[in-house]
């Protein structure tokens, strides 16, 4: 080391002693310009500081040379504050304290104190743990007691939301629940954290989300003279197989469905839509789900196409077709039937209009009480002729398995229902 270096190594030493006079420290040991310098403060807090952090900067360790660098000292005020609502709330809240030797990590020199609450949690709390971010004192101070509320109130928001979903609790845990959506989807709600928490709302089921938004989809495609034949949603952005009232197969995408059927003439929709005037109802064997299944839905026209797929689908038999309904009856008249469904719990056996055929009975008592409900209309029941029936699906190669359940097939005589209608209006 230089003789020049030594002269002003020893003139910052000076200058450091004189600092450390300033703020009123004792030096207890020094240790040169770089190494720990034990100190301790005018009122007997000890600490280390290295002299090159307080000679090389204005403000050393941030803070005007006229204000007490040591951090204690500072924060003083302070502490005796967040004590003092520390210890109004632990006695408002039946919290019985103990003092420590402790002192908390923020160097702040807060007391830690032995805590027991009265339900007997036991757990450490400073005088900061004494007020919330707001710096308002603490609602409940036992962090045992804050956790058992949260989750209390989980709870509540789960009772809750199985009311208003009619899901049913599969099991319960201390800290969470697996539960079963109406529909049979399970789920698992878990209320340890607040996210947990939030994530307890009546849309919880992602399956059933999923079946509303096909079921949205292939309503807004209807409206479009549309059918959606996918059997369940993809994405917004993706082809759903659909086929047109003029019986174009295309790909439909929820997100672009403005211009309909690519294949029709541009401006085809809106208003010169045929109307659905038709509602059936089919039954079979599902060739896409190896199910057997009922199938009540609309169309237009004489029905025939529609109910052709479904032949070929293996849906082949035909419960009932009611051509040349008046506007918007057979629109009505489906969403009714399914809502009914829904509500006797059936759950669909693909997309959201195919249900087990064990579903016929309450298909066809929902149909004829829509009609039952209809002023000026009711059902006559038809003993429908087995030629009729077959020429109805006009599938020469489903002749051999047509196969009409004649004491369950009514037919509602619909001319006369629309001339009941018209004589009503
Ligand atoms: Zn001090
Ligand atoms: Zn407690
Ligand atoms: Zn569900
Ligand atoms: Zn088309």
């Amino acid at each position: 080391m230089s003789a020049e270096a030594v002269v002003h190594i020893s003139a910052l030493m000076d200058l450091f002693r004189r600092a450390c006079q300033q703020q009123g420290w004792t030096i207890d040991e020094e240790r040169g310009l770089k190494g720990w310098t034990d100190v301790t403060c005018s009122v007997g807090h000890e600490f280390r500081v290295t002299a090159l952090d307080v000679v090389s900067d204005p403000k050393p360790f941030g803070i005007d040379p006229s204000m007490p660098w040591c951090r204690k000292c500072r924060t003083a005020s302070w502490v005796t504050e967040c004590l003092a609502v520390l210890e109004s709330v632990a006695k408002n809240q039946d919290v019985e304290l103990t003092a420590t030797t402790e002192r908390d990590e923020s160097g702040d020199g807060h007391v830690v104190f032995a805590a027991k609450c009265s339900k007997g949690h036991h757990f450490k709390v400073t005088g900061a743990g004494a007020r919330n971010s707001r710096g308002d004192a603490i609602d409940v101070l036992c962090p045992g007691c804050r956790k058992d509320a949260a989750l209390a109130e989980g709870f509540a928001k789960v009772e809750v939301v199985l009311s208003e979903t009619r899901s049913s609790v599969v099991k319960q845990y201390s800290n969470g629940v697996d539960i079963r959506c109406r529909r049979g989807h399970m789920h698992s709600f878990y209320l340890d954290s607040w996210d947990g928490r939030q994530a307890v709302r009546p849309d919880f089921c992602k399956a059933c989300n999923k079946l509303t938004r096909f079921k949205e989809f292939s309503e807004a495609a209807k409206d479009l003279g549309i059918t959606v034949v996918e059997s369940q949603w993809i994405a917004a952005s993706r082809p759903h197989q659909a086929v047109c009232f003029a019986g174009h197969e295309f790909g439909l995408v929820p997100n672009k469905m403005k211009r309909g059927c690519p294949e029709c003439p541009r401006g085809m929709y809106g208003g010169a839509v045929p109307p659905h005037d038709v509602y059936y109802v089919v039954s079979g064997l599902d060739a896409v789900t190896g199910k057997d299944t009922v199938k009540p839905g609309i169309s237009s026209g004489s029905g025939y196409n529609r109910l052709r797929q479904h032949a070929e689908d293996g849906l082949t038999v035909q419960h009932l077709r009611i051509s040349g309904l008046p506007v918007g009856m057979a629109r009505a008249l489906e969403g009714f039937v399914l809502d009914g469904l829904d509500r006797e719990g059936w759950l669909a056996t693909r997309g959201v209009e195919y249900f087990p055929e064990a579903a016929l009975q309450d298909v066809m008592d929902l149909a004829g009480e829509w009609f039952t409900d209809q002023p000026g209309m009711s059902p006559r029941p038809v003993i429908v002729e087995g030629d009729d029936v077959l020429d109805v699906t006009e599938t020469p190669e489903s002749d051999a398995v047509m196969d009409l359940d004649v004491a369950t097939a009514v037919v509602f005589d619909s001319d006369e229902a629309r001339a009941v209608l018209e004589l009503t209006r």
